[in-house]
């Protein structure tokens, strides 16, 4: 399987423009595909993580979140994005539109 776009975690941290980056990795994905010429191994997939490091970089968390040692996060952030409260104040107001 390869992600693209929201699947693999592109889009912008801050802003949440993810647009380009689903193009782009799209592009990257069939690429990958096409070079693999029918043999879908996972050695002739791999390149496409390679090429997303180096489009993209290796994804470093922003902000405090960096702290937070990245099992935690995996634990609690479904029970938050679960929240409507969470969903509607944070993640919307807070940290997409910015509002205040
Ligand atoms: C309100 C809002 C505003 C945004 N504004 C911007 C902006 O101004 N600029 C910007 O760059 N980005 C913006 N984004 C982010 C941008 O929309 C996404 O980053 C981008 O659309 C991701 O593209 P994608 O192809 O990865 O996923 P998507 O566009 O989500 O495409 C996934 C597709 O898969 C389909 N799908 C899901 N499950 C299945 C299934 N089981 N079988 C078949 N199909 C399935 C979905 O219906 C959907 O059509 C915004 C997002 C939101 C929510």
């Amino acid at each position: 399987v390869l992600l693209a776009g929201d699947a693999a975690g592109l889009a912008d941290a801050a802003s949440g423009e993810g647009i380009r980056a689903a193009v782009e990795s799209g592009q990257l994905a069939a690429d990958t595909i096409l070079a693999a010429g029918g043999v879908y191994s996972s050695d002739r997939l791999t390149p496409y993580a390679a090429a997303l490091a180096d489009r993209y970089g290796h994804r470093v968390p922003e902000g405090a979140s960096r702290f937070v040692p990245q099992p935690f996060r995996r634990a609690v952030a479904p029970a938050l994005m679960r929240s409507r409260w969470f969903a509607r104040h944070v993640l919307l107001d807070a940290w997409f539109l910015k509002a205040g």
